[in-house]
């Protein structure tokens, strides 16, 4: 069910549009998350749907009611808005910052009763920020005022939250829980959640819908999983096809496209061997791997070629003389380490056939593979 809807929403400034045509429903209960590169016009959107900024066409709806009829203080009951812009707060404390969220709930002279300063507590607590509490505002540190501010969009209660970048600032740890606990707000507590991320790996993981921006407009917005599945999120910035793969939450840097090293099936120390070597600027490929091994999906987003079998099946002919033709383009080629079973045999026969074809294969060993692309004038 959808509870907030855009219908041919313009955004911009100044009457010049930064998104034309803007149709899209955020679902109740469901975490979206806007996605796309700098500039391309998500804060001017959140702005827009949080009534910040007025819209240059088209209309927003809560429930099926324009927001433009709602009066301030019946929004503020609807949704709360954590922005980016700095808050210069002096001589508050941390408590009185989060607590200014209770403001639409506590009447006229804004007295918190016993129960609004447990809530404050509770959403502090949410936010791991119960520690800072007594602490001056002005006095800590950026990542500590993104956990207090987020605290305060707790406290305000909305049914709708709208969060730009809640996880600037902030170290890993932080933007797990932050988002885990915007996460809990929708599934626990039926909440609508809609934030910008800048990064596309953690959206995938922790939300329900995706809104892509782009070039002024939105090219796809959807359920995460069908827009993760697409690949298009790589394109969306810029990025090689494959080198932002979201089903594993990975991305590479690309190595170089010339065909240096090629490692013939994989072991425990495969990815950083490749990871290394690709660092270094070296063209790196791969064969015959199984679908369901990690280094398939790493080889190609480093933008190397791989020759694939289906998981858990054992090296057709075909294949291992497609992984032949295609080692054999290469400078370098190494054998990993395992085990030989009925599924990885090929793999063995392969190394075998190569080397009755007078090619050298190195067992996959760093300094091995180091020493013979040295000696091969790399
Ligand atoms: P994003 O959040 O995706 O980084 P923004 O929504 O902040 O992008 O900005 C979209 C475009 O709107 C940019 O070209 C930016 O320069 C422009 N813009 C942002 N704020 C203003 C403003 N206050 N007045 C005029 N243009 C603005």
């Amino acid at each position: 069910m959808s509870q907030v809807v855009l219908r041919n929403l313009a955004v911009g400034y100044g009457g010049h549009p930064v998104l034309n045509n803007v149709n899209i429903q955020l679902m109740k209960g469901r975490f979206t998350c806007i996605l796309g590169p700098n500039g391309s016009g998500k804060t001017t959107l959140l702005k827009t749907l949080a009534h910040l900024l007025p819209a240059l066409g088209g209309v927003v709806e809560i429930d099926g009611r324009d927001l433009t009829q709602f009066t301030s203080a019946q929004l503020a009951r609807e949704m709360s808005v954590v922005l980016t812009e700095r808050v210069q707060l002096e001589n508050t404390t941390c408590f009185e910052v989060a607590a200014m969220g209770r403001a639409p709930h506590t009447g006229f002279f804004g007295v918190l009763t016993n129960e609004d300063k447990k809530f404050v507590l509770d959403c502090l607590e949410k936010c791991s920020a119960l520690y800072l509490k007594d602490k001056l505002f002005h006095q800590i540190s950026e990542g500590e005022k993104q956990k207090v501010l987020i605290a305060r969009g707790l406290a305000q209660d909305p049914h709708v939250f709208i969060l730009d970048e809640p996880t600037s600032h902030l170290d890993i740890k932080y933007k797990l829980e932050v988002l885990s606990t915007l996460k809990k707000l929708c599934t626990q507590e039926g909440k609508t959640v809609v934030c910008t991320l800048h990064e596309p790996e953690l959206a995938a993981k922790c939300s329900d819908y995706l809104i892509l921006v782009r070039d002024g407009e939105i090219p796809r917005w959807g359920p995460t999983q069908e827009l993760v599945e697409g690949g298009e999120i790589s394109q969306l910035y810029g990025l090689k096809p494959n080198q932002l793969d979201l089903h594993i939450g990975s991305v590479e840097f690309c190595a170089s496209c010339q065909k240096d090293f090629f490692l013939i099936g994989s072991d425990a120390r495969s990815v950083s061997l490749m990871r290394t070597l690709a660092n270094q600027g070296v063209g790196v490929g791969a064969g015959v791997l199984h679908e369901n091994d990690f280094l398939c999906r790493m080889v190609r987003s480093m933008g190397g070629q791989v020759v694939t079998v289906p998981s858990y099946t054992p090296i057709d002919c075909a294949k291992q003389q497609e992984a032949l033709d295609l080692a054999l383009e290469y400078r370098c080629i190494a054998l990993a380490d395992f085990p030989d079973c009925e599924i990885t045999r090929g793999n063995l026969e392969l190394a075998q056939k190569l080397r009755q074809l007078g090619r050298e294969v190195f067992p996959a060993d760093l300094s091995r593979v180091e020493t013979a692309l040295a000696k091969d004038g790399k």
